[in-house]
């Protein structure tokens, strides 16, 4: 008999666990950290269902923080198993954790945020993350591995983020499909999903469960940009240093391309992180489909563009006049680089800002995005006086079109269980996999343990 219970990604759309108990053992899929809001965080605080030590494998879906944030934490807490992953995934998940580590003690040393003062519980260090890497087990999809001696695994392509997958286990007899995080069809970077097929139960996604992504998101760049370059000023683009960062290159990339005026403005990438990113889709050109002019001086094709990878770099930027593109890290603006650049440029009539992606609750990004006019930065107090703009249409994340076609490629008549969504979406998933599908549905619930 094989249990599940929701530890992670129930409810919210952070701290992905999902503990599976087979014959005594304990396998997790994904071990994320919850981010977000000072409440979701402190759920990295709660205890485990089952001590480090009792975990006998991970099983990870692709290399995002929220799904791999909290592997660190359970090898300092005594896990010694194997960690499962795609080896792209290996590579993402060792830039992730690097980066995670760093702004843990980044954050320590400042000691506040938004002008609050803010201690931070030290989750793990560098050292932690140096052992966690040794416990990688890499595995290309479509290759089956033992896991625990209890449950066969194999992964196939999700289509989200470079090395993403979504994995399916047999469990005594039962074929039981976690999705991850589900990708999109028809995206100029990466492959689409691939198929279901059998499957009995399925722990499916719902980030999207109940909206429709904006349909031209190069379009919607396009009038953004344009926009931003008759202001004058600086286009400031906080993006995700992974898949975003790499998106939004692709796509100035193809509209430097249809308008060279546009290829006269330069590009400044500044984040380090997304430029190790970019070295994973050199290292594995058989993981994203291969791209035109594709070269380290152009990278995804991009004109007229210029890295900066040294502190000294970041802030020579400071000093640009005229339109010119920042592309910084992190995308929601909490923390990273990013947050200089809007420091400078959040007062200035003549700048933009572009979000090209979700903004969770509590983030700074989501105060802009949602019509802030005042700024806490740095001790500072600043009036918003630039352009914002928010283009949702580049989400990594199937909308609820891409789900319904995704759970259409399942055979069988499974029972879906619904996570990694805010409670509406969640439950709109459910219902379509009810009424569209005739399955059996349910929402997950944080704690709760099914039997499969
Ligand atoms: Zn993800």
């Amino acid at each position: 008999m094989a249990e599940l219970t929701f530890v992670g990604a129930a409810g919210t759309v952070t701290g992905s666990k999902h503990l599976l108990a087979v014959d005594g053992k304990h396998i997790f899929v994904d071990c994320g950290m919850f981010q977000g809001v000072t409440d979701v965080r402190s759920l990295n605080d709660v205890p485990l269902p089952v001590a480090a030590d009792d975990i006998d494998a991970v099983i990870v879906t692709h290399g995002h923080l929220d799904h791999v944030g909290y592997l660190p934490k359970l090898v300092r807490d005594g896990f010694s198993g194997p960690i499962y992953c795609t080896p792209p995934t290996e590579a993402v998940l060792g830039v992730v954790l690097d980066d995670s580590a760093h702004l843990q003690q980044e954050l320590q040393e400042r000691g506040y945020q938004h002008q609050r003062p803010y201690a931070p519980p030290m989750y793990y260090d560098q050292r932690d993350v140096d052992r966690t890497k040794r416990h990688v087990r890499a595995v290309p999809y479509h290759q089956e591995f033992d896991v625990a001696g209890v449950v066969k695994a194999s992964y196939a392509n999700a289509g989200h983020i470079i090395g993403s997958a979504f994995v399916t286990l047999q469990i005594e007899g039962r074929r039981v499909v976690f999705s991850g995080d589900l990708g999109r069809y028809g995206r100029p970077l990466l492959d689409d999903p691939e198929p279901i097929g059998a499957v009995d139960d399925i722990v499916c996604e719902s980030t999207y469960g109940d909206r429709v992504h904006p349909p031209q998101p190069l379009a919607d760049l396009r009038t953004a940009l344009d926009s931003a370059i008759a202001r004058g000023g600086a286009i400031v683009i906080p993006a995700f240093a992974i898949e975003r960062s790499q998106d939004i290159l692709l796509a100035i990339a193809t509209l430097q391309q249809q308008d060279p005026q546009l290829a006269r403005i330069p590009v400044h990438l500044d984040s380090p992180m997304a430029e190790r990113v970019d070295d994973i889709f050199e290292r594995f050109p058989g993981a994203h489909k291969t791209i035109a002019g594709d070269t380290p001086a152009t990278p995804f094709g991009v004109q007229n563009f210029h890295a900066h990878r040294t502190t000294d770099e970041s802030k020579a930027l400071n000093h640009v006049a005229g339109p010119h593109i920042i592309i910084s890290a992190s995308g929601m603006a909490s923390g990273g680089r990013i947050l200089h650049h809007l420091y400078n440029h959040l007062a200035d009539p003549k700048a933009t800002i572009i979000f090209p992606g979700y903004q969770s609750a509590g983030t700074l990004g989501y105060y802009l995005t949602h019509g802030a006019h005042t700024i806490h930065l740095y001790g500072d107090s600043l009036p918003v006086r630039a352009q914002i703009l928010h283009l949702e249409g580049f989400s990594a994340h199937a909308d609820q079109n891409e789900l319904k076609r995704w759970l259409g490629t399942a055979t069988g008549s499974p029972h879906l269980y619904a996570v990694h969504g805010e409670a509406e979406s969640a439950a709109a998933l459910a219902a379509i996999a009810r009424t569209a599908f005739g399955w059996k549905a349910d929402v997950a619930h944080r704690g709760n343990t099914v039997t499969l």
